[in-house]
């Protein structure tokens, strides 16, 4: 096992993917590890360029996390984000923390100066040394909006906004339509990705948002072609766990899809990618759920998707590390 690719968003695929570097540390130590990330939560904000997910693979691969909030950094003020509200600018329900901030406003001067995101991007983790090599999905800009279903505050029913405004001031408890990522017709993948997928040993889809983090890197031209042909097994973790999102709003988008939040439709979503099973061009060829969900596993089987159950709740390291262990033995047997 040399080369590993995960497939990531913010919180589920950081985590996951400290649990796999604690795990690769031991049984694979010469082992590269890619992560390609989701930028479509990626705004303008205050006149800066905020990445979410990208952050949050950078600050927890590199220790400078705030754990509780799974965003930000620990011990940060929130005194600038006060001083802007004042002046009514900004979106006053969405608060950045001071040195978080700094690392924005490095990101926007880059971008300012012709650096692209993924350069961008490399510079900022010459100072937070992840241990992986991190890629943002593409240089274009995307930014995922979702259309309300009702009215609400100054939005009317059938007004698009942006996905952090839904998830961050409504905390997807308003109803939506749907989704729209913006600029992802005409994205390209970043330099790297294609060939992260394609050349990898082991791809993985961590516990990542299925619609928004995971499906939107899957939605970038040429990115579902890449894992269809890849010669690497390619393993899903499962995000949800007896019928919940474990944390998140994971629940929220998988209805706004029609997909039933469980791990079994969630793993049927993705697909096998067993030749000819139904034509439909799916993506795994292996599927970790929960030990909770085990009922499932003779579903997964019958739809051509080896699956094991296993505990999957990313309580501390050790129980990280042992999903990742899974995994790989799971892209072993597959
Ligand atoms: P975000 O961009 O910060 O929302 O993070 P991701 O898209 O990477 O991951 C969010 C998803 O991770 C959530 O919707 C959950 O379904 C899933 N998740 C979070 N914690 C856990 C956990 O401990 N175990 C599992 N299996 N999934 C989790
Ligand atoms: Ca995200």
């Amino acid at each position: 096992m040399k080369r590993v690719t995960v497939l990531a968003g913010g919180v589920g695929g950081a985590r996951f993917t400290r649990g796999l570097l604690a795990h690769l540390a031991l049984a694979a130590p010469d082992a590269a590890v890619t992560v390609i990330v989701n930028t479509g939560d990626d705004m303008w904000l205050d006149g800066l360029r905020i990445c979410p997910d990208l952050d949050t693979v950078m600050y927890t691969l590199g220790g400078g996390i705030n754990e509780e909030q799974g965003w930000g950094r620990p011990e940060e003020s929130r005194r600038a984000s006060a001083e802007i509200a004042a002046y009514g600018r900004g979106w006053s329900w969405f608060t950045l923390g001071d040195l978080d901030l700094a690392t924005h406003i490095v990101r926007t001067d880059l971008l300012r100066n012709g650096s692209t995101l993924s350069q961008a991007t490399e510079f900022l983790c010459r100072r937070w040394q992840p241990g992986v090599r991190l890629l943002p999905m593409s240089d274009q800009p995307v930014e995922t909006h979702v259309c309300l279903a009702e009215n609400i505050d100054e939005h009317a029913a059938g007004d698009y906004i942006h996905f952090e405004e839904w998830w961050v001031r409504y905390r997807a408890r308003v109803a939506i339509t749907g989704f729209e990522q913006r600029g992802l017709a005409d994205a390209v993948a970043a330099p790297g990705v294609l060939a992260a997928i394609t050349e990898a040993d082991l791809v993985v889809l961590p516990p990542s948002n299925p619609v928004v983090s995971v499906g939107t890197i899957l939605a970038v031209p040429g990115v579902r072609e890449a894992l269809r042909s890849t010669s690497a097994r390619v393993v899903g973790v499962s995000p949800i766990i007896g019928g919940a999102a474990v944390r998140g709003m994971a629940d929220a988008c998988l209805h706004a899809i029609g997909v039933e939040t469980s791990a079994l439709a969630v793993g049927l979503h993705y697909g096998t990618r067993a030749a000819g099973a139904d034509g439909s061009g799916g993506l795994l060829d292996a599927w970790l759920i929960d030990e909770t969900d085990a009922a499932a596993l003779p579903a997964l089987a019958a739809a051509g998707i080896r699956s094991a159950a296993v505990p999957l709740w990313m309580t501390d390291l050790p129980a990280t590390t042992a999903m990742a262990a899974a995994v790989l033995a799971l892209a072993a047997v597959s």
